[in-house]
């Protein structure tokens, strides 16, 4: 409830009433008002909530004879009056001010917008809407490269919520006007519309589609409507060795809690970017690597590279066969616990495309020395043509 243009906000205005309207009147008023306005009846407006809020505000001083003297006084004589200016010497207009101020020090986080509830709805209703509420979760999503989603990172995210109209604080009219009571409904929204003889039902106001406020001079920022967006930008740890499609939920980095209450979860949907040369199978990382046809049946040590370390050697036994896999312990992604899966590097025989003469006669040589080997002898047994 703080407000740097407090001053020049119209209290009566807000609750629609003459300056020199009686207790009495501004009462009534502020009832019809807060009974339109009120977020039980509005689900998730923020639009209404701030309006509920603004109305609040406005009867927590008008309301009281002794605070409605001293608004009075500012409103005539102009900001950095005597008793308004909070310990902030040298008087001048338009200083910033602290409203819970007036509240009895309520401390300015809704204490004096939820008393209200209690005055207005009766008792058994405030204690349930005094009662801590936990803030929304909200979900996102995060592309990071496949290095970090091996290593971790920590991620920049912003997210966006519907929040008041930051121009008109969720009134929905221009900054420094305010809406007006709904003549037609009398700020309820409601009209009881007669459909015959002795029977009555309520419809919607069609002057104020039920808002029981009109806005004659909207708000250029949010043309009216009072909604708006906040963004914010948090930093999020993406742990080690998540997967594609993984979602991680970080705990208390959802939207904040109201009166007290916990904030939510979020929940970040990540995305991996594939890597030329690695795979990912669980916690292992995977690796194809070409082998000639002579280190393949001689055997060979080949070089391979990792991905976060230096290259490792591999040794390839003599006969072996296309495809097969061989697992280098530890350099794989990382486990929760802190163990590391392992890397698999599967052998893929290559067979050249183009001979020179010289390694044509090699083969020829190879062919002449395993002649009478027959390896499709097998799939002949048994009948098959
Ligand atoms: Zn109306
Ligand atoms: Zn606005």
């Amino acid at each position: 409830m703080t407000s740097a243009d407090w001053a020049t906000k119209d209290f009566y205005k807000v609750l629609g009433v003459s300056k020199d309207a009686s207790a009495d009147d501004i009462k009534k008023a502020y009832r019809k008002l807060a009974r339109a306005n009120h977020p039980d009846s509005h689900p998730g407006d923020k639009a209404a909530e701030e309006r509920f809020k603004t109305i609040a505000e406005a009867y927590d001083v008008v309301g009281d004879p002794e605070k409605r003297k001293k608004y009075d006084e500012l409103r005539t004589y102009g900001g950095g009056f005597g008793p308004f200016t909070t310990g902030r010497p040298g008087g001048g207009g338009g200083q910033p001010f602290d409203v819970s101020d007036l509240f009895g020090g309520a401390g300015g986080g809704g204490g004096g917008f939820s008393d209200l509830f209690g005055t207005v709805f009766g008792g058994g209703r405030t204690r349930q809407q005094q009662a801590p509420r936990r803030g929304a979760d909200i979900e996102t999503d995060a592309t990071i490269s496949f290095l970090d989603s091996i290593e971790g990172v920590t991620v920049s995210l912003r997210l966006s919520s519907e929040a008041a109209c930051p121009d008109c604080n969720g009134t929905g009219a221009r900054a420094g006007t305010v809406p007006r009571v709904c003549p037609e409904c009398d700020g309820v929204g409601m009209h009881a519309a007669s459909v015959g003889g002795a029977f009555t039902m309520n419809e919607t106001c069609p002057n104020c589609r039920g808002r029981g406020l009109i806005v004659d001079d909207p708000c250029p920022t949010c043309h009216g409507s009072g909604r708006g967006l906040s963004s914010r930008t948090i930093q999020a740890r993406i742990p080690a060795g998540v997967k594609d499609g993984q979602r991680i939920r970080l705990r208390g980095k959802g939207a904040p809690g109201e009166r007290g209450g916990p904030a939510g979860d979020l929940y970040v949907t990540v995305n991996v970017s594939s890597h030329p040369v690695f795979g990912r199978k669980g916690d292992n990382l995977t690796l194809t690597v070409p082998v000639s046809f002579d280190e393949a049946a001689l055997g060979a040590e080949i070089k391979v590279p990792t991905l976060t370390g230096a290259p490792v050697t591999v040794k390839i036994p003599p006969g072996t066969p296309n495809g097969r896999t061989f697992r280098v312990r530890g350099k794989g992604a990382q486990r929760g616990s802190g163990h590391k899966g392992d890397l698999l590097v599967t052998v893929e025989v290559h067979v050249p495309a183009v001979l020179d003469e010289k390694a044509k006669e090699a083969v020829k040589a190879y062919r002449d020395a395993t002649a009478g080997s027959d390896l499709r002898g097998n799939l002949f047994a048994g009948g098959a043509r």
